[in-house]
């Protein structure tokens, strides 16, 4: 059997296209939804990130500034621009692109970021709400990803999920949504005995690790769905996931390629989120 390829790609576009629609008629009730993206240093994967986000922005029509800071900046400047932006009423969004440098404390820039416009998700709070199933913003990789597994077409209720991965940007909050739809899941990590056995006996594997090809393809059960959120750039320039792809894709019903997968759907879900702010500030939710 050879899966079907869940294209993260289109999936994105349309959703873009919808999003823009909405976009539209939220403008023509004054309503103009607005992110702003903090860049520190010159990380060039997370220039080429800000960048796409840049783009869906523009074509989504959401207004979008890019504030960059130098690699020297200090911690009370970089909290000094979040406390600015949360007070700015055109600015709907918070986005302070990661890693930082290592002199500024990542989590305490989180924490900065007002709840109603931590439209990464990120922040404990918005984390806790989603720990005890309350509406939050979900952070955009794993909402991606659930909706990658719902356009698979396989329900997760009473299904055996193996995640593999246990961050707090993508791991443990995939784990949680695919808990809240029922699923039985299962979290492995760099501790975990046998991962061989335990992604064997898994309908959903999702994997996010950062290690090319580590999930061997005849580990995946036949008829399973993987979503393989790793991006890995090899020696030679080519990017691959954390799955190995050809061998996995002749047994799983359904997996998303990399690239072309998880990676779009993250910068969709980031622009649905900033919409969502956008509404709730102006009180129409
Ligand atoms: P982290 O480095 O934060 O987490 C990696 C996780 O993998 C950890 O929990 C670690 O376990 C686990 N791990 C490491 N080695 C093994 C192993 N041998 N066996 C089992 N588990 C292992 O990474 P992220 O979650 O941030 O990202 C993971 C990947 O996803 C990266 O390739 C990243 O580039 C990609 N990514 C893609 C995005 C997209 O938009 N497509 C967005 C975000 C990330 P432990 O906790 O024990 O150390």
């Amino acid at each position: 059997m050879s899966a079907s390829v869940i294209s993260g790609k289109a999936i994105a576009a349309a959703r873009r296209a919808t999003l823009a629609l909405r976009v539209t008629e939220l403008k023509t009730s004054g309503v103009n939804p607005g992110l702003a993206v903090v860049i520190v240093g010159e990380d060039p994967a997370s220039e080429v990130y800000v960048r796409n986000k840049e783009k869906a922005c523009v074509e989504t029509g959401i207004y979008s500034e890019k504030i960059e800071m130098p690699t020297t900046t200090k911690q009370e400047e970089l909290l000094a621009v979040v406390q600015e932006l949360n007070g700015r009423d055109e600015i709907d969004g918070i986005l302070v692109q990661f890693p930082l440098p290592d002199h500024l404390d990542e989590d305490a820039v989180i924490e900065a970021i007002r709840v109603d416009k931590d439209v990464d998700g990120f922040h404990p709070e918005s984390i806790g709400r989603l720990v005890v199933g309350k509406e939050t913003f979900v952070s955009c990789t794993p909402a991606g990803v659930m909706v990658l597994l719902e356009e698979s077409g396989m329900s997760l209720e009473g299904k055996h999920v193996v995640v593999v991965g246990r961050s707090n940007n993508v791991g443990k909050p995939a784990a949680l949504l695919c808990l809240e739809q029922h699923a039985t899941v299962t979290i492995c990590h760099s501790r975990t005995q046998d991962l061989g056995a335990q992604v064997a006996s898994a309908d959903v594997v999702i994997v996010a690790v950062g290690r090319p090809e580590m999930v061997k393809g005849d580990w995946i059960k036949n008829g399973a769905v993987v979503i393989d959120v790793g991006i890995n750039r090899l020696p030679d320039g080519r990017l691959v996931g954390d799955v190995e792809y050809e061998v996995a894709k002749e047994r799983a019903a359904a997996i998303t390629p990399v690239p072309g997968g998880v990676g779009p759907m993250t910068v969709a879900m980031l622009m649905e989120n900033t919409v969502k702010a956008a509404v709730r500030h102006a009180g129409i939710e």
